[in-house]
């Protein structure tokens, strides 16, 4: 006789199978949920700088619901809860123990025993897991969730390990391409699922931006300075593009001194103003040693007809403009085109542009 498949295996296997983010924390409140089977799971990502972070739902599922909700990509950061807001989750996640809260249900009239287990990658402190039982969880229970949540962070480790730029943690282009389609379609489900019951923070479709950045004269700082005060430039440039933009937009070290953006906003001046405040901040800001460096940033609208190779080059097209024109400016492709300065090509002439 067959001996059945022991379904924590089962779940290893669905949990490491996955290299979609999404994708994983789905998976992660499932196996959860099937391995304890409590009243629900739900896993948070803390989002936002340090002064104003906020909880993101990545999924969470409750008995007998088949399918995980979550915030959508496009909710507002504003319309999240503040860290101190979920205090049993920021609790969870500071004193990186498990915790037990008991709480009465007014509906169901039955105490339910909340505990939160911190969610952490390479040492910082990333999320939570939030387990409502009707029953104090058991230690051979919470030693299962945390053999769950360590094979979680190691392969998160070895995502991070293959997806991001080594020097500066940014996405690597290799990831570029899928999260580009991915995005491209996102505008059309944020209008199909406008009748749901997810949280939204009042914003209506999605557009999407892709922003080509390039530093200005980066070979002179390199000759002046040195290869390694050229890196610890690259390093600080991907953090103010960090701090410049929120966290739904995707931040990519395309190669040497090459940065792509991928921004979600409602409309072509916003974008502008976006792209604008990046060009700010890398003027304003004095590098240690190399002092003031720019960059020339060159935008467009991402269309769902996109492919992601026609949309990067109408953005290094704008690039080049800016480059031809004084550097240290942001140009955005369509602008460049109706003012009759940029003109469409062959190249760029097989995407329908308006
Ligand atoms: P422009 O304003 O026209 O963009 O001039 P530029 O000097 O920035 O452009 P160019 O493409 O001529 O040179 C890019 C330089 O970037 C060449 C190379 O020395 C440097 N570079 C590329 N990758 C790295 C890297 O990983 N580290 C460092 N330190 N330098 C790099
Ligand atoms: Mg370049
Ligand atoms: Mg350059």
């Amino acid at each position: 006789m067959n001996k059945p498949v022991p379904t924590a295996i089962d779940h290893l296997a669905a949990l490491t199978g996955y290299r979609d983010r999404d994708l994983l924390d789905v998976t992660l409140a499932h196996a959860l949920m099937d391995l304890l089977t409590p009243r629900g799971v739900a896993v948070y990502k803390l989002v936002g700088d340090e002064g104003d972070q906020r909880w993101l739902l990545r999924a969470r599922l409750d008995s007998g619901q088949p399918t995980a909700v979550s915030d959508p990509p496009w909710v507002g950061f504003e319309a999240l809860p503040p860290r101190e807001e979920l205090g049993h989750l920021d609790e969870g996640l500071r004193t990186q123990t498990v915790i037990s809260v008991s709480a009465g249900d007014e509906e169901a009239d039955e105490a339910v025993t909340t505990t939160v287990f911190p969610l952490v990658a390479e040492g910082d402190a990333l999320g939570v897991v939030e387990v409502q039982s009707s029953e104090k969880l058991t230690a051979g229970m919470k030693r299962t969730v945390c053999s769950i949540l360590r094979i979680y962070r190691n392969f998160h480790g070895l995502l991070d390990y293959s997806e991001r730029d080594t020097l500066t943690g940014l996405l690597n282009r290799k990831t570029f391409d899928e999260a580009f389609l991915k995005t491209a379609h996102e505008g059309a489900a944020s209008l199909s699922e406008s009748g749901d019951d997810r949280r939204h923070g009042g914003v209506g479709p999605v557009k999407h931006w892709l922003g080509v950045v390039d530093i200005d004269h980066f070979k002179q700082v390199n000759d002046r300075f040195g290869h390694l005060i050229g890196d610890e430039v690259l390093l600080l440039v991907a953090r103010i593009l960090r701090s410049t933009f929120r966290f739904q937009d995707r931040l990519y070290r395309f190669g040497g001194e090459e940065f792509v953006v991928l921004l979600r906003c409602s409309d072509e001046a916003d974008a502008a103003h976006a792209f604008e405040r990046l060009r700010s901040n890398m003027e304003a800001y004095v590098f240690p040693q190399a002092g003031h460096v720019t960059a020339s940033i060159g935008f467009t609208q991402v269309l769902p007809t996109d492919a992601p190779s026609g949309a990067f080059e109408r953005a290094d097209r704008a690039v080049y403009y800016a480059k031809q024109n004084g550097r240290n400016r942001v140009c955005g492709h369509e602008a460049l085109v109706r003012e009759g300065k940029l003109h469409l090509d062959d190249k760029v002439g097989d995407v329908e542009l308006f």
